[in-house]
């Protein structure tokens, strides 16, 4: 099985202290686009020169944008329910923590939250959960689903719902399966397995049970899965190295690799005393995205309202290709004004609008994009697409409409004209004439009132 931690540690120590001329020489195969071997991964991690820094986030940069583009896909969490039998020391939602108020939502207090999402301008929305089979079984997120997906306003509705829901079996993934979810997320946390058992309390602390979850959903048909560690809590090189095996472990038993990689890093929460052993800076953060988008270059990356608008301005440029903004940690807390009740503390809480105005600025394009799962490209038919950079030609077009949507419906306060002006240059850079032509058609169409064109 993965994770053979003691493999992962040899590759630390066989690749430390690389020369300058070696770890220039992985950078130069990265640039093909082909992903990294693990040897040279561990390469990457172990140099520290900061002239090879510069080198690394410009092969990241151009990575990105040879498979990504422009491109930044938005999304926001939807917290359903905190109750929770886990003891994940980490986390504010732990059992023990009797002080908290838990809350499930009604399906009613779920369709005002969706109504107010989908009035920011929002088209996409991760599930949470706490694990608990009495308040939160299977039954009642595939209801929750079923609910989200039917809630329609005059500006839209949400089309696609990704789901992290804890570990489960495949009977349930079956499920989960039927309610036409995105993306399953599951984050390993660690991999490291002695920590991972002494955080871990409750159905959760089984590391087999969590490790092997990914293969359960592919079983019961969910093809588009998302891996992520909780970085601080173990050494970032051995999760970075142990996240890509986990990655390749995947594509090689299931022809399917993974859809996204999130990248959370550990906040600090109102009744959470655990502190970090491992804490990452802010140039290591940096660094590992870059790492991971060289060495898994098909990947979706998200970046997390938990980081700074700067640290994710930085994130955005090498590496990071989706991201959640104007996000509650909180069941029920769109709309609310609440102090500590979250999951954890969130480092940017800027509204939609103004993230818009900031990645416009930075000649990102806004992308609200749901296309690819409606028209059936998950899975394998997805990489098929991804690894040689062909998505981009779809993902262009399907984000300049998507953008147009959001401009026409929610665009205010200066961001109208910037946003069509940086529509317009990418749709010069369409190199595919006839596609080109029928972007420029389906544009005119959402300026008339028409929406949710896609390719
Ligand atoms: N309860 C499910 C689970 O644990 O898999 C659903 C996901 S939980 C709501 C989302 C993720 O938040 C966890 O997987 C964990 O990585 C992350 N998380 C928990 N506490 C955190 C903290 N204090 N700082 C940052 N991320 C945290
Ligand atoms: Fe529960 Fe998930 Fe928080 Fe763990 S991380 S306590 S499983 S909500």
């Amino acid at each position: 099985m993965i994770a053979e931690e003691i493999k992962i540690k040899d590759v630390l120590e066989r690749t430390n202290n690389p020369s300058l001329e070696v770890v220039r020489g992985v950078l130069a195969l990265a640039r093909e686009k082909k992903g990294l071997g693990l040897d040279d991964v561990g390469i990457l991690l172990n140099s520290d020169d900061a002239q090879v820094r510069d080198d690394l986030f410009q092969a990241a940069a151009q990575v990105k944008n040879e498979i990504y583009g422009e491109r930044i896909v938005f999304f926001a969490p939807l917290y359903v329910s905190d109750f929770c039998v886990n003891g994940c020391a980490y986390c504010n939602f732990h059992t023990e923590n009797k002080g908290l108020k838990r809350k499930k939502l009604s399906l009613d207090e779920i369709e005002k939250q969706v109504e107010f999402l989908i009035d920011m301008g929002h088209k996409r929305l991760l599930l949470e959960f706490g694990e608990d089979q009495k308040h939160n079984n299977i039954e009642d997120t595939v209801r929750v689903i079923e609910k989200i997906y039917s809630v329609k306003r005059p500006k839209g509705n949400i089309r696609r719902l990704n789901v992290n829901i804890a570990a489960t079996t495949v009977e349930n993934y079956r499920k989960l399966k039927t309610a036409n979810i995105g993306t399953y997320q599951l984050f390993q946390e660690t991999y490291h397995r002695e920590t991972y058992e002494k955080l871990h309390q409750g159905p959760k602390a089984d590391y087999d049970r969590q490790i092997t979850a990914h293969l359960r959903a592919f079983e019961a048909g969910l093809d588009d899965l998302g891996l992520g560690v909780l970085f601080g809590i173990y050494d970032w090189r051995f999760e970075v190295l142990a996240l890509i095996a986990h990655a390749q472990y995947l594509e090689k038993e299931l022809g399917v690799g993974p859809h996204t990689i999130s990248v959370p890093r550990f906040c600090p929460a109102s009744a959470v005393s655990y502190q970090p052993e491992y804490p990452v800076s802010d140039a290591d953060f940096l660094k590992l995205i870059a790492i991971i988008r060289l060495a898994v270059p098909y990947t979706g990356m998200i970046i997390s309202t938990r980081e700074t608008p700067e640290i994710r301005k930085q994130a955005f440029k090498i590496g990071i290709s989706q991201a959640s903004a104007a996000s509650v940690a909180a069941p029920g807390g769109y709309g609310e004004v609440h102090e500590d009740a979250g999951q954890f503390r969130l480092a940017d809480q800027r509204p939609l609008a103004e993230v818009v105005k900031g990645i416009i600025g930075d000649g990102f394009l806004p992308s609200f994009c749901t296309a690819c799962y409606r028209q059936g490209r998950t899975g394998e038919a997805f990489m098929a697409l991804s690894k040689p950079g062909e998505i981009h030609t779809f993902c262009r077009s399907n984000g300049l409409l998507s953008f147009a949507e959001y401009l026409e419906d929610f665009g205010k306060n200066g961001i109208y004209e910037k946003g069509y002006a940086l529509i317009h240059s990418y749709l010069t850079q369409i190199e595919d004439a006839p596609l080109r032509q029928k972007t420029q058609t389906c544009l005119a169409e959402i300026k008339q009132g028409k929406r949710d064109l896609y390719f």
